[in-house]
Order: structure tokens, then C-alpha cells, then sequence
């Protein structure tokens, strides 16, 4: 037999369940979804060209965006979380999932990231002062950093990121990650700014010369949001 406790769960449960369903989203609604570039696909040329960007957005990031959403399908409670935290709890992921998670949520957060981190060249902005001086402080110049960074991405073997993230010692440091890896994942913050060096990123237009993406790369970075990230990250 019930006992009054019991009666009024199971009623208030009952009053619940109707309204849950009506703001519950559809069984086949994506929790996550591909957002828009904040540019033209041909708006980095000529240092990402057109069909790169096409691709790189249109595909391979609409395939991160729906490898995670159905990998999260059967736990709609992961899909009410943000990206980022997501891929900071992945221990507590169901293990079944986890790698899938890992991989594609962190393919959704960088991407969603690194297309708010390039700007057409000539709208990319300048770094701020105090990013400016983190930088030297953290580098020695500008000049050294960006070869510093460049060295991290040619070197990253096989597919992954450089990324420029607050540091421990100095103001900044940089560190790169396999695959769609990045610092949410290992306790840290997220990046202030990164470069995606998967062949898909570049092999159309620079073939097999990563150098020479990312230094074409340096002209379409967005300093203004590099700096509005730093800002963030000091508070
Ligand atoms: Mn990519």
C-alpha cells in the first residue's frame, strides 16, 4: 500500500509530466547546433580560400555537431549543457560514449571557437595593451611568439591544435593538443586563441605545407576577440 508521502509523489510527478513534455524538445530535435559563421565563406581569401572554408564549416564541423548530438541522444540531459561543459566533465560521461564525446565535443567547441577567432584581413583588429605586454612578457615580442606558436603547430604530428592559453609561471604559454583535444579538457581554461592544423584545415590550397598556412593564417586572426578572451581570462 502507498503511503501518503508516496500518493503525493506519484501525483505530483503526474502534473509534471505533461508540462515536461511540452518544453522537452522533439526525440529527434539536435540538442547542439552548427552555428553560422560570423563571415562570408570568402571572406578570409586569399589566405583561406573559398571551398576550405566551405568544407571545413559546412562539413566537417556539421559532422562534430551531429556525431555529438546522436552519441548524447539516449542522456538528453547532456544535451541541455553548454559545449564547454561537456568536454570539462567528460569523466562523468557514460563510458560507452565517451570517446565519441570527447572527439566530436570537442570538435564542436573548437571550431565554434576558432571561427570567432579570424577576421577578414584588414578588420582583424590589434591587440590590446595589456595583451600586448602579456605577450612580451610571456615571449620577448610579438615577433617570437608568433614563431613560438608556429613551431607548436607544425610540430603537433598528425592532426590537432596550438593554442595560446593563460599560464602558470608567465601570463601566457603555449601548449597544443592531439586531435579535437584542448585545455577545457585537462582542467584548464578555455583557449584565448588557437590554430586548427588538421590537414582538412589547409590541404586544398597549401597542400602538404602547414608552415605556409600558418603564416598566411597570422593575417586573418582576429586580435580584437584574442584580446576580449585575455580580458576574460584575467578576471
Ligand atoms: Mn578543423
Amino acid at each position: 500500500m502507498l503511503t501518503r508521502r508516496e500518493t503525493f509523489r506519484l501525483g505530483a510527478a503526474a502534473l509534471l509530466v505533461p508540462a515536461l513534455a511540452r518544453i522537452a524538445p522533439a526525440a529527434d530535435e539536435p540538442g547542439f547546433t552548427l552555428p553560422k559563421l560570423p563571415y562570408a565563406n570568402d571572406a578570409l581569401e586569399p589566405h583561406i580560400d573559398t571551398l576550405t572554408m566551405e568544407t571545413h564549416h559546412g562539413k566537417h564541423h556539421k559532422t562534430y555537431v551531429d556525431n555529438l548530438n546522436a552519441a548524447l541522444k539516449p542522456y538528453p540531459e547532456w544535451l541541455k549543457k553548454t559545449p564547454a561543459e561537456v568536454i570539462a566533465n567528460l569523466k562523468d560521461v557514460p563510458e560507452a560514449i565517451r570517446m565519441a564525446v570527447r572527439n566530436n565535443g570537442g570538435g564542436h567547441f573548437n571550431h565554434t571557437a576558432f571561427w570567432t577567432m579570424m577576421a577578414p584581413a584588414g578588420k582583424t583588429g590589434k591587440a590590446s595593451d595589456d595583451l600586448a605586454k602579456a605577450i612580451d612578457a610571456s615571449f620577448g615580442s610579438m615577433d617570437k611568439f608568433k614563431a613560438e606558436f608556429k613551431d607548436a603547430g607544425v610540430k603537433r604530428f598528425g592532426s590537432g591544435w596550438a593554442w595560446l592559453v593563460k599560464g602558470k609561471e608567465k601570463p601566457l604559454a603555449i601548449v597544443s593538443s592531439p586531435n579535437q583535444d584542448n585545455p577545457i579538457m585537462d582542467g584548464g581554461l578555455p583557449p584565448l586563441l588557437g590554430v586548427d592544423v588538421w590537414e582538412h584545415a589547409y590541404y586544398l590550397k597549401y597542400k602538404n605545407l602547414r608552415a605556409a598556412y600558418i603564416d598566411a593564417w597570422w593575417n586573418v586572426v582576429n586580435w580584437d576577440v584574442v584580446s576580449a578572451n585575455y580580458a576574460n581570462a584575467m578576471k
